[in-house]
């Protein structure tokens, strides 16, 4: 895993408020399309043990809850615990980056390329269990600006995943098996 991001030119970062939401992270040098921009570090643990740590009560999420994100269907990263920089990535509507699993690893891959300045961001795609009403969106306000904002964090169920998205994925699985080989 970690020979495939020493492969590719190295990324640099820059923290700072953002536009959008509290504090972003910005592209300091052009990035490449399919690059591993950053992994999303924290402390590997299972969503019953998310759920235990961050309770949902009465419909209001913990605003720490922000730092948690699903590496698979058995584990979540915390990264309230051990978290990096990748934690102050803001949602976007119209994300440059996307989440994608290397073994126990959470790496956000660049969807296309990036221009120096550019802040960074992913959809957040939250899924409910329950239905994604009107009240429930607006639980979950986007701001990010983009001309195709949905104003809201939540995915719809089922909606189709991007072509960029899933060129992502193919990319990052063919590297794979070709370190495999
Ligand atoms: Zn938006």
């Amino acid at each position: 895993m970690v020979q495939m991001a020493e492969r590719v030119r190295p990324v640099r970062l820059e923290q700072r408020p953002s536009p959008r939401h509290g504090r972003g992270v910005f592209a300091a040098s052009a990035i490449s399309q399919h690059a591993l921009v950053i992994e999303y570090t924290g402390e590997l643990i299972s969503h019953h043990e998310a759920e235990r740590r961050y309770p949902v009560r009465n419909g209001v999420e913990d605003p720490e809850h922000t730092f948690v994100l699903e590496l698979n269907e058995e584990l979540v990263i915390d990264a309230n615990v051990g978290g990096n920089d990748a934690r102050f990535i803001n949602h976007s509507c119209e994300a440059n980056l996307e989440p994608i699993a290397i073994g126990n690893q959470m790496w956000l891959v660049a969807l296309r390329d990036i221009a120096a300045g550019e802040e960074l961001g992913y959809d957040y795609a939250i899924e409910l269990d329950e239905r994604h009403t009107p009240a429930n969106k607006r639980r979950f306000p986007c701001a990010c600006g983009a001309p195709a904002c949905r104003g809201t964090l939540l995915r719809a169920k089922r909606a189709p995943v991007p072509a960029q998205v899933r060129a992502a994925h193919a990319v990052v699985a063919q590297r794979l098996r070709a370190l495999a080989d």
